[in-house]
């Protein structure tokens, strides 16, 4: 199945999908409020965007998007690795079935944590700042490991590249400025246990345009040697990791063009003469179309003036939209033969909760809705449930439903031999 493919709006609901939801709605006495999550279709789309790889180009996952067992599972042979985030991701790294090399990223690493993946063999740890590079430094020397790391800068950048969420080029928590560069690599050099790979930068999230991204990587790639030439052995740096970040249009469905940036950065790096290898770590834009949040009406009403649809569960269970503050795409499966007499009406889709704040979408052209029917909202396989607040109103957890994969499909020989390469 390739509905899902890259130039996918996520506005249909696939057959295998509608199927599926009808099917576990049917198996259950209580109004539904569930995820599906179509491993098919992720798969199909990890193998797109892999397949646009060019020379000298990675993709990595950034878990948090979506840190399901077996949504890894999935993407495991289908990527370079994965980006870690903390202790409990580097256990969900741990147990999936297919070891793929890991990086772990972020703000405030536990010494715990920093032990326990340089124990496991992590491939890189990227430092965060110069007091974590002295206590990965006394770790790594304890432990009697070296341990490759990338510093994560945060640059200084124009204007012109910012968008919605920013994690460089200002005043933020990650990384390490420009002008503190050489002290961070000095530090890094005086300790034997501690090997420079390179240099991570993930400034932002929400990148609708491609063109846009590739000119900020295209700004980093000017920076590289003026950065790699700090180290005392500049040719022991080989890799740049661009971070992820591109955009998913939850609005109008245009989605970031992928491939246009790949084409792209393989120009950059052709016109260079020693290039680094670079790496992505890509999390929204890999996950978010292959889940679908399902929400069963209980209930219909109008009140002055505005049309509610009151529905099994709520944005503590799907909090993206008002996360986002958007109005969240919502395809209706009906379950009853529709009024006929509320051909256009708009509708404010809410949840159970006893806020006002508890608002998936307004102004939903959905026509008649009958309680009872469904509503499917999609894009929601990645930042959907798991940044929710799910115990909130001691309302049941939604059930996780996954689709498999049916076809093998295209894994990639190139993803599957790195495992047994050492190194970042
Ligand atoms: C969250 C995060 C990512 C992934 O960002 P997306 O916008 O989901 O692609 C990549 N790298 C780091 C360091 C992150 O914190």
């Amino acid at each position: 199945m390739s509905e899902a493919s890259l130039s996918t709006t996520g506005c249909e609901l696939p057959p295998r999908l509608r199927q599926a939801i009808l099917q576990a709605r049917k198996s259950s006495e209580a109004p539904m409020a569930a995820f599906f999550y179509d491993l098919d279709a992720l798969a199909h789309h990890a193998d797109e965007m892999y397949a646009a790889l060019p020379e000298g180009v990675e993709l990595y996952y950034a878990i948090k998007a979506n840190s399901e067992t077996p949504v890894l599972e999935t993407l495991a042979s289908r990527v370079d690795g994965f980006e870690l985030s903390s202790g409990g991701e580097l256990s969900r790294a741990a147990s999936c079935a297919t070891p793929r090399p890991w990086l772990l990223s972020g703000p405030g690493k536990l010494d715990s944590e920093l032990e326990e993946a340089i124990k496991r063999g992590v491939s890189a740890i990227h430092l965060e700042s110069l007091n974590e590079i002295d206590r990965l430094a006394v770790l790594a020397r304890r432990l009697d490991q070296v341990q490759p790391v990338f510093v994560r800068i945060n640059p200084a950048l124009p204007e012109a590249y910012a968008t919605r969420l920013n994690m460089a080029g200002r005043a933020t928590p990650f990384g390490i400025d420009e002008s503190e560069l050489p002290e961070a690599i000095m530090r890094i050099e005086a300790c034997d246990h501690l090997v420079l790979k390179g240099f991570h930068i993930h400034a932002m999230s929400h990148q609708a345009d491609s063109t846009r991204h590739a000119a900020l990587i295209a700004h980093y790639l000017e920076r590289w040697p003026v950065w790699r030439a700090l180290a005392r052995y500049p040719e022991r740096l080989t890799h740049l990791n661009v971070g992820g970040g591109l955009g998913v249009d939850y609005v109008h469905g245009r989605h970031f063009d992928w491939p246009a940036l790949c084409t792209e950065v393989a120009t950059l790096r052709n016109a260079m003469t020693a290039p680094p290898v670079v790496r992505f770590e890509v999390g929204r834009f890999l996950s978010a179309f292959c889940g679908y949040y399902v929400m069963e009406v209980l209930d219909r009403k109008t009140s002055h003036g505005e049309h509610f649809l009151i529905c099994r569960g709520g944005t503590h269970q799907f909090r993206l939209p008002p996360a986002q503050g958007h109005d969240h795409p919502v395809l209706h499966l009906p379950r009853q033969v529709p009024p006929t007499d509320e051909a256009g009406r708009r509708w404010s889709v809410v949840g159970q909760l006893c806020t006002p704040k508890d608002v998936l979408s307004r102004g939903r052209e959905l026509g008649g809705v009958s309680v009872g029917d469904l509503l499917v909202l999609p894009l929601a396989g990645a930042y959907g449930y798991n940044i929710s607040h799910a115990d909130f109103l001691c309302h049941p957890r939604p059930r996780l439903h996954f689709l498999p994969v049916e076809s093998t499909g295209p894994v990639n020989e190139r993803s599957l031999a790195a495992v047994s390469e050492a190194g970042p």
